[in-house]
């Protein structure tokens, strides 16, 4: 832990020379007083915790894998009670590890902690408790693609999803909620509470006028911005744009963001708040004007990018989420569920389509031939394509899910996005099940072969 740079030191190199140094998303549970009076536990998400006269506040518990280091750390510094504890939103790397804080408490003699939050948290509590199911099996899926390329210790995140229950028993409710902004005054620090939606719906930011200090949350997280999950409710573009440029309007010389490194000094703070929200404004206005023309889904996916000069910036890599993502939640924003392909209003079954042109194609080999020589040629889109329709055609074909892992194996190498890499391996290892003999090892091995060959 100690040849890790110092936080702050490592953010200034970064945005200084704009060349990425990875990892800056650490999970390491260290603790680092970055000022007088207020430190950084960097996990995943971070907690935050400022020292005032009448004990801690800390902003977000870390994760449910996490949250008790979390806590182990915060207590090397402080053996303070932790008076108030802020929920940036209810993303479970955030609330889960609010049980090992009421745990702690109780340990001390210490009153439980005050939870804050936005109105909306309780909300997605609720819809949490709702959809158990569905959401530990789409995160099973995100998080599942092996060694995930967005920071270090990245295997113990407790992002939920992985334990009997989506959300544990022991996640604190909130004891406070506020609407539109909330003064929250302890001893001696005043923080300001204003809410805005970006990546959730029930998002706050802390603005500390003293000491001129955002605390971002997820607003700001050195990854592209997660704007476009493809497994999750909506998301808001437009709103996290403006939630960065109002950041930068009160005048932020540092921001303390949930995920990655802090940014000191005004300079840098405009350089990264003004280039995330610069994409995201591009995105916006770029699918906003498609849409406006009346042009498909298809083609505004295959049209809208990033501009080339924010392309391999280091706060905004798509490691985690994509703009193409975002695009189509813009899409989802303001349009409907249809795509603008007539035969997909009320499609036939999938399956009916993949027979159709496997009895034009004269056979499921003939599809598997052709997704073998597109995947050869690095079309990995079109290959992705043939395999599908090869085994909703034939799902009992043991040549075609073989096909079909590997060409996801090979999709799942040549992406960058946890998301993408998730989904795909998923797919990969789902075919895998239906003949089951190759070891890990094996498909390992397969895979280096094929992508280097
Ligand atoms: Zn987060």
């Amino acid at each position: 832990m100690s040849d890790l740079p110092h936080p702050v030191e490592l953010s200034d190199r970064v945005i200084d020379s704009g060349v990425a140094e990875p990892p800056h998303n650490r999970v390491i549970d260290a603790l680092t007083e970055v000022e007088d009076d207020v430190a950084i536990v960097e996990s995943f998400s971070h907690c935050w915790a400022l020292r005032t006269d009448e004990g801690l506040v800390c902003v977000d518990s870390s994760g449910t894998g996490t949250g008790a280091d979390v806590v182990a750390a915060l207590r090397g510094w402080s053996t303070d009670p932790v008076h108030t504890l802020v929920y940036t939103h209810g993303h479970l790397d955030h609330v889960g590890g609010s049980g090992a804080f009421v745990a702690d408490a109780a340990d001390r003699k210490h009153r439980r902690p005050t939870f804050v939050s936005h109105e909306a948290v309780p909300v997605r509590f609720d819809r949490y408790r709702l959809t158990d199911g569905w959401n530990r099996i789409i995160n099973r899926r995100q998080f599942g693609g092996i060694r995930p390329n967005i920071g270090v210790g990245t295997q113990r995140i407790g992002v939920g999803g992985l334990g009997a229950v989506f959300m544990p028993d022991d996640v604190a409710q909130p004891d406070i909620t506020y609407r539109e902004s909330l003064d929250l005054e302890v001893g001696g620090r005043r923080l300001e509470l204003r809410h805005a939606r970006g990546e959730t719906d029930d998002h706050t930011w802390i603005w500390d006028a003293e000491r001129r200090t955002v605390y971002a949350g997820d607003f700001v997280c050195w990854v592209f911005p997660n704007a476009g999950n493809p497994q999750k409710v909506q998301r808001y573009p437009v709103e996290w744009a403006a939630a960065l440029r109002e950041m930068l309007d009160v005048g932020a010389d540092r921001v303390y963001p949930a995920h990655g490194l802090p940014i000191v000094g005004r300079r840098r703070v405009e350089t990264v708040l003004g280039e995330m929200a610069e994409a995201l404004e591009h995105l916006a206005d770029a699918t906003l004007a498609m849409m406006n023309d009346g042009a498909r889904l298809d083609e505004i996916l295959h049209t809208v990018t990033v501009p080339d000069h924010l392309v391999g910036r280091p706060w905004i890599e798509p490691l985690y989420d994509e703009p193409e993502f975002v695009v189509r939640n813009l899409y989802r924003l303001w349009g409907g569920w249809w795509d603008g392909d007539p035969a997909r209003l009320k499609p036939a079954a999938d399956a009916a389509v993949a027979a159709e042109v496997v009895a034009l194609a004269g056979s499921v080999e003939a599809l598997l031939d052709r997704a073998e020589e597109l995947a050869e040629e690095g079309d990995l889109r079109l290959a992705c394509h043939m395999v599908e329709m090869a085994v909703q055609a034939a799902p009992d074909h043991e040549g075609a899910h073989r096909t079909r892992a590997r060409v996801y194996w090979m999709r799942r190498a040549a992406e960058r996005s946890l998301m993408s890499k998730g989904i795909f391996a998923a797919a990969a290892r789902e075919s895998e099940a239906t003949y089951g003999e190759e070891t890990p090892r094996d498909r390992m091995r397969d895979v280096l072969r094929r992508s280097m060959g």
